[in-house]
Order: structure tokens, then sequence, then C-alpha cells
């Protein structure tokens, strides 16, 4: 990979752990329903933290609201609007640190994320990452229909760093969608697989979705490109 310039980096799972995301918007839930439907602050956020554990996903707050005796849709809705509008506490893994700060001496950094924008954009306030950065582009800005895998975000991204894609590689956590969009332009594909990542033991779904290189850690990546 020697001909890089520019490296582009996911966000969610690969630069800071997404379970930080997700316990943090428990809190600020657990907060809203202890002051509007009189459920206990500490019990409420360590049953949102207890469904998540046990590997509950899609529909948390309707069975956290069934546990307290509260059957409502709407409150459900609000419930989501909580967890989407909280201001996050997060941090980047340390490892994300160290490793931009080296990069950014010899490379281009661009980020291309999916997720609902304003949530994006305001987890990426609170990561405090943006100095590294040349590009960053919210797939969302573009539509729905352009979140990953669409090359779409990559072709932006690539234009704002103005790099050529064989010069540009794409370092991901997320199989189904991170390496084929970045991989049909002719970029470089990097998957950091951690064990413990939500989406670390997921396979690609075809030899299209396949990553050229994968890793343990973010760190290893200097090992790659340095
Ligand atoms: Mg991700």
């Amino acid at each position: 990979m020697n001909s890089l310039q520019a490296i582009v980096f996911d966000l969610d799972d690969t630069l800071y752990a997404e379970r930080d995301y997700v316990l943090s918007g428990f809190k600020a839930v657990a907060n809203w329903a202890s002051l509007n439907l009189g459920i206990d602050e500490e019990r409420g956020s360590a049953t949102l933290c207890n469904l998540y554990h046990q590997g509950v996903r899609n529909n948390t707050f309707n069975q956290w609201l069934a546990i307290h005796q509260i059957e409502n849709p709407q409150v459900v809705t609000k419930l989501l609007d909580v967890y989407r509008e909280h201001a996050p506490t997060i941090s980047p893994f340390s490892e994300s640190i160290d490793l931009l700060k080296t990069l950014t001496k010899s490379y281009k950094i661009g980020l291309v994320s999916d997720g609902y924008l304003q949530v994006q954009q305001r987890k990426w306030a609170a990561l405090g990452l943006d100095h590294f950065f040349d590009a960053v582009v919210f797939s969302d800005s573009l539509g729905r229909e352009n979140w990953k895998p669409s090359t779409a975000p990559f072709k932006l991204v690539l234009e704002r760093l103005n790099i050529a894609p064989e010069f540009s590689a794409y370092i991901g956590d997320n199989p189904l969608k991170d390496f084929f969009g970045a991989r049909q332009l002719g970029m470089s594909t990097i998957w950091v697989k951690r064990s413990d990542s939500e989406y670390g033991n997921l396979q690609p779904p075809g030899l299209a979705y396949h990553p050229d290189l994968t890793i343990e850690s973010l760190s290893q990546v200097l090992e790659l490109v340095v």
C-alpha cells in the first residue's frame, strides 16, 4: 500500500466503541423517564443495559416499558427521540488518536459515516476528532438511498480530498456495507475486526463485500501504511 495518499475512516465501532453511544443514550432515556414516567432512574438505566447485554437491539424500548408495565406506542416514539437527540458522552479509542496523529503527517484523512445526519453530527462533535480530518462525509446528507454500501459517499469524500480512488484506503468494521462501495470505486479496503465489536463476527455476504486486508486493532494500520 505504498502508493496511498489518503486514508478514509468509518466512524461507529471503527474510531470509537458504538456500545458507549448506546449506553450514553440509555442514560438520557432513563433520566427522561424518571422525570416523566416516574421510573426510578438507576433501576431504569440498569434494566436498559441488561436488555442490551442480553442481545436485544431492535425493540429495546418496547421491552423496557413492558417491564415497567407501560404500553404506549407514543411513549416509545418519544424515547427514540430522546435517545437520538441526546448529547452523547463518548470518547475515541486511544489507538484512534495515536494513529491519526501519525497519519496526518503523511496522508490526507477522510471520514465516511452512515446514520441519521444529526445523530452522527452530535457524535462527531463529542469525539473531538475533526481537526485531524481533511474531509468529512455523512452519507445521510446525500439522502437515505446513498448510505453505504452506495458508492456515492466515497466518491464525494475522494472529490473533497482531491485524491483518485486507487491512492486511497477505507477502514471500517462492518462487512455488510463498509467495503462494497469503496471496492467498486477502486479504493483499498481494510477491516478492523475486533472480537468484541457489534459486527466483528459477521461474514461478508459475497466476494464483492470482502476487504483486501483484515486487522484486529487500528494500531496495526501503521504496520501496513507507514
Ligand atoms: Mg461502523
